[in-house]
């Protein structure tokens, strides 16, 4: 364990070749963010927490090329419906998270604004059908709702439309949930639809698959919108789930 004055970082073995890292930001056991890491990779690490300058985009991988990130579970996390105004959890009243929701929801509120009051990262699944009003926001559509590697993106709405409010839309039935079991359906049908060879599909789940795997849709919404609080101080982010029957948007709710 190494302590610094505002947090703590736990390494724990994992089997013989790899390692967790455990990102503390406080010293009440509140989980931040972790790494399963070659050992190779653990000099690195212990530099950047002690120098907390290495951004996130260089963390190390293996030899291979591969690195495991994995959301700790947040404590237990449920859903909140969003059935009237009265249900909007009061972090979000008055605000444009408030908005969205009541109108994405609930048919309430203006159809059009005259500037972009927030940004909507969701998965790029086809069910989802967003309802947002006209000039309303910025929407980003990434596999599983993983701004990983994506960052920049996020920024410049941001920085250049000084939008302050986010909303992560994870959903039902996401195809990113235990996708590292997929590897072989994934190098089957990318040889069938997209003209790749067998070697060259399977090298590209095993490049990238780790990253965007998700053990649980639930879990890992809640502890990226935690996460980009924590890398952008000034914004307000709303963890949401989308029901890909329903079309509803329900609150994520943590109770720790
Ligand atoms: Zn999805």
């Amino acid at each position: 364990m190494t302590e610094t004055p505002d947090g703590r970082v736990d390494i724990v073995p994992r089997g013989a070749s790899h390692f967790e890292v455990r990102c503390f930001e406080n010293h009440q056991d509140t989980p931040y963010r972790s790494w399963c890491l070659p050992l190779t990779a653990a000099q690195t690490i212990a530099r950047w927490w002690l120098s907390r300058s290495l951004p996130l985009e260089e963390v190390p991988t293996g030899g291979d090329g591969r690195l495991e990130m994995e959301a700790e579970p947040a404590g237990s996390v449920s859903l909140m419906e969003v059935e009237g105004k009265a249900n909007i959890l009061a972090r979000y009243q008055e605000t444009p998270i408030a908005d969205w929701l009541r109108y994405h929801n609930l048919g309430e509120g203006r159809h059009t604004y005259d500037s972009p009051k927030m940004l909507i990262v969701t998965c790029m699944d086809y069910r989802i059908q967003l309802r947002v009003p006209k000039n309303f926001a910025y929407v980003l559509r990434l596999a599983g709702a993983n701004v990983r590697y994506r960052e920049f993106d996020l920024a410049c709405a941001l920085a250049f439309a000084g939008v302050r409010h986010v909303c992560v839309v994870g959903h039902t039935g996401c195809a990113m949930e235990s996708l590292i079991d997929k590897r072989e359906d994934f190098a089957s049908g990318l040889e069938r639809a997209g003209g790749w060879n067998r070697t060259r599909a399977e090298l590209e789940f095993n490049l990238s698959a780790s990253r965007l795997n998700l053990s649980s849709v639930l879990d890992f919404t809640q502890f990226e919108s935690g996460w980009l609080e924590r890398r952008f101080p000034g914004i307000l982010v709303a963890p949401l789930i989308y029901d890909v029957k329903g079309g509803a948007l329900h609150q994520i709710v943590s109770q720790r």
